[in-house]
């Protein structure tokens, strides 16, 4: 394959992006500025080292943000620590803060699909037992909201975690909402203005 087609074929597997955008973005780099080429490529090529994961929330972040392991709404004091924010990807959490919430996240890393036999293996269900066990435990938890699309796979996967969470949120004491019907239906809190999740919150239940 020529690099026209396979620097296409890449850009398509972004999230959202169709072949013809796909090809839009490569006739864009074609007639702009080598400069803009070189840049992008250097950037994409530093990521990885430039970038880390929070080992508490598993958002992305790069290292000159924050020292250490732990990201800066993680590593910030001043958060409400005993309110959970469960959202599915980094980009729910920009939006979300926008909205004024001052609490912690979680990031599963996606919905689970309909039939899916180990979602363990797909999204990070294990991983958020751990830290809800661990906040829970040592009495800084008091409510896990669930912040996931109002989609099929959306509701999918908030019947897992609420079968899942219920016998720790009744040992450890905390309470699990989700986020109230502000959100139409179909709708990602990635899209969703400011306001609207402000109200989907007031409404959690
Ligand atoms: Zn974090």
């Amino acid at each position: 394959m020529d690099s026209i087609s396979r620097l296409a074929a890449l850009f398509e597997k972004l999230p959202g992006i169709g072949p013809r955008q796909a090809r839009r973005f490569v006739q864009y780099l074609l007639s702009t500025s080598p400069g803009v080429r070189t840049e992008l490529a250097d950037l994409i090529k530093r990521l990885g080292a430039d970038s880390r994961q929070c080992v508490k929330c598993y958002r992305w972040y790069a290292k000159n943000s924050s020292a250490g392991e732990l990201c800066s709404i993680c590593a910030n004091p001043a958060r409400e620590a005993a309110i959970l924010f469960v959202v599915e990807k980094d980009a729910d959490i920009e939006n979300v803060e926008r909205s004024g919430f001052r609490g912690m996240y979680f990031v599963l890393g996606g919905t689970i699909a309909l039939a899916t036999e180990e979602p363990e293996k797909f999204v990070r269900i294990r991983e958020l037992m751990r830290r809800v066990e661990e906040d829970a435990s040592q009495l800084l938890l008091n409510e896990l909201i669930l912040g996931l699309s109002a989609t099929t796979e959306g509701d999918h996967t908030r019947e897992i975690l609420m079968e899942k969470l219920r016998p720790l949120s009744e040992g450890l004491n905390f309470r699990v909402s989700s986020l109230g019907r502000g959100l139409s239906t179909g709708s990602e809190l990635e899209y969703a203005d400011p306001d609207t999740i402000a109200q989907a919150l007031g409404n959690r239940h």
